[in-house]
């Protein structure tokens, strides 16, 4: 991979991937608990790694639910898309633009950094 393949993916995409995933590791956990039937413990102990993995996945999907409708909406500069925002600077769900809402940021360095609790505050600060 060079380096320019290293871009910055929206928080919700990021998320996203994260799920799916822990749904491919529970699925293996399961697969491993089909071999291991021979030792039962071992293969209940998969089963239920597998069984939480899936889980998780569902309560994670669930969480990105949430988000998304405390996401804000805006339309993408670069792409034109509509895209979702996730804290103060983010990146396009579909062209990976780094995104900010702090007028302060444009053209700066895209930082996770600013997503950090006291900058947000600060940010806030500003807006009202
Ligand atoms: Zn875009």
């Amino acid at each position: 991979m060079s380096q320019q393949d290293i871009v910055y993916k929206s928080k919700i995409n990021k998320i996203r991937s994260f799920a799916l995933i822990l749904i491919f590791v529970g699925f293996a956990f399961m697969y491993g608990g089909i071999f291991a039937r021979n030792i039962s413990w071992l293969m209940y102990l998969l089963f239920i790694f597998g069984i939480l993995s899936i889980i998780l996945s569902t309560v994670v999907y669930f969480w990105i639910g949430m988000l998304s409708t405390k996401a804000i909406p805006i339309i993408c500069p670069n792409c034109e898309k509509q895209t979702k925002m996730l804290g103060v600077v983010d990146a396009c769900m579909h062209c990976r633009q780094p995104l900010t809402l702090d007028k302060d940021l444009e053209g700066k360095e895209f930082d996770e950094k600013y997503n950090r609790r006291s900058y947000r505050k600060k940010v806030k600060e500003k807006l009202n």
